[in-house]
């Protein structure tokens, strides 16, 4: 969890690994590209400081990207150990106010410009109190900002629980959701996270602009809306709306090559599926089972990340001791003799993998992908279709835009969060994706979008113009304030 700072500009704050990261690469390109000072405040929890390291440093070693880190604040006392994750991470913003505003008060020169995303909104305080514009950073699209900013009036118009509507969710002039696709915490109105979730969207539309990690050409509709639509403009009372988009790693070779890449150099070009979920996405322990049995169905090359299942025993036992092949054992709750058999045809990484850098090799013709906007823009940019197998957060909404608006992906019939997905119908998409004709009309789409992407961010490109317009918006405000 991390806030981030823009000496002189703005401030940044965002929660979560697939908020940091866009945040760190926002911060660098306004230093690279505009010339901005820029520091970053970042409110860390458990994360250990070898991850931490290991995180920043690609981004802040070559340019001055200060980051100041800030422990996050202790929520034991305020948030029930069961609450969800949005009560979790807003409590723990809110508690950790105190020391963000120490800090910013210490800095010196103070920042102009406060930027923050959108589970901490609560810190507008903040900018209030030193007269700083407060801008919000959405790490999200633009569909998913429409329906963020637009559920505090869908709380008031519709009765009973969103997934139990009959039809889908409308908002004015983007895309309606089906019931079964909102967010997470619209899941259930009557927990507490639904609460803090409305609050947050509150508070974006408090802002005095936002930028959201999308471009023109990839979400006309809903950038549309968001601008002109009557009510949607009503609700973000006619608030400026900046593409910065796609903020997304991208590929730099430094260093040795890991041993998962030395493997896809061996691999015949588009051959092999890459799987991950994220930085935390989970599998129950039957669905492993069935993801590993379609994977080796469906004969084709695969790297998975493969991590212990939901609630798997920590303490337990995570290898099975003396299994031929596996220096450390062979993981339990694969199936039995599984790495063994697909030991020419898989490269399995436990916990964490150079995902750009697997993305973006010629051996790599797919991604299985639990469909984070960051995994997601990744994949787009590196001309790599999907199959959007969809687990939290808004990644529903992001598995239908892939599937039904852009046409890049395959998703399995069932939802993944409702019902297990089966092996055969892994392999049926394995197979689509990597040797079928609806697998290389996708690769051919999404390279189009990649091209788009490049084309945004371009000198005079979309995504281009509209940072440059932030940074002139921020001006002509801290002028008038002065
Ligand atoms: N990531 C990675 N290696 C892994 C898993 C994830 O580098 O093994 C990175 C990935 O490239 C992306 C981020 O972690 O930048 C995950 O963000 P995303 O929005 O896709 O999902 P989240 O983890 O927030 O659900």
């Amino acid at each position: 969890f991390f806030d981030i700072v823009y000496k002189d500009k703005a401030i940044l704050c965002s929660p979560g690994v697939g908020h940091l990261v866009p945040a760190l690469l926002l911060g660098r390109r306004l230093v690279t590209q505009h010339n901005l000072q820029v520091t970053i405040l970042s409110v860390t929890t458990t994360t250990t400081p070898t991850t931490r390291s290991q995180l920043l440093t690609p981004f802040t070693a070559d340019i001055h990207l200060p980051v100041i880190q800030i422990p996050a604040a202790d929520i034991s006392s305020v948030v029930s150990p069961d609450a969800k994750v949005v009560t979790k991470i807003c409590a723990m913003m809110r508690q950790t106010i105190p020391t963000i505003r120490t800090t910013i008060s210490s800095m010196d020169p103070r920042p102009d410009v406060f930027l923050a995303d959108i589970f901490s909104t609560e810190s507008w305080v903040i900018a209030e109190e030193f007269g700083m514009p407060k801008y919000v950073f959405i790490t999200g699209n633009a569909w998913f900002t429409g329906l963020f900013t637009y559920s505090p009036v869908l709380d008031k118009k519709v009765a009973g629980q969103y997934v139990e509507q009959r039809e889908p969710v409308e908002i004015p002039g983007c895309k309606p959701v089906r019931p079964e696709e909102v967010v997470d915490p619209m899941l259930d109105r009557d927990d507490e996270d639904y609460r803090v979730y409305l609050n947050q969207a509150i508070g974006v539309t408090l802002a005095d602009g936002m930028l959201i990690n999308t471009w023109e050409n990839l979400e006309p509709q809903s950038l549309h809306a968001l601008r002109n639509n009557e009510i949607l403009r009503s609700i973000v009372k006619n608030k400026p709306v900046y593409t910065v988009g796609p903020i997304a790693k991208k590929y730099e070779p430094v260093g040795l090559k890991s041993e998962v890449i030395e493997w896809l150099d061996k691999q015949p070009e588009r051959s092999v599926i890459y799987v991950s979920f994220g930085s935390g996405g989970m599998l129950s322990a039957e669905q492993i089972i069935e993801l590993a049995w379609g994977l080796e169905l469906s004969q084709q090359r695969f790297v998975w990340v493969v991590r212990p299942p939901a609630g798997y025993d920590k303490d337990g036992s995570f290898f099975k001791s003396g299994h031929s092949g596996e220096p450390n054992g062979e993981p339990e709750y694969l199936p039995e003799g599984f790495l063994t058999r697909t030991k020419k045809m898989g490269f399995v990484v436990r916990s964490w993998a150079p995902q750009v850098e697997i993305l973006s090799h010629t051996s790599v013709g797919g991604f299985l992908t639990h469909c984070g906007w960051n995994s997601t823009l990744e994949s787009i940019s590196s001309g790599v279709a999907m199959i959007a197998w969809a687990l939290y957060a808004e990644q529903r909404m992001n598995a239908t835009l892939l599937t039904e608006e852009l046409k890049v992906a395959v998703r399995p019939a069932v939802l993944p969060t409702k019902k297990v997905v089966g092996r055969e119908e892994v392999e049926k998409m394995v197979r689509c994706l990597i040797e079928g004709e609806e697998g290389k009309a996708m690769t051919e789409k999404v390279k189009r979008l990649k091209e788009g992407a490049e084309e945004a961010l371009s000198v005079n490109g979309s995504s281009y113009i509209s940072t440059c317009k932030f940074v002139d918006d921020c001006w002509s405000r801290i002028q008038q304030s002065i």
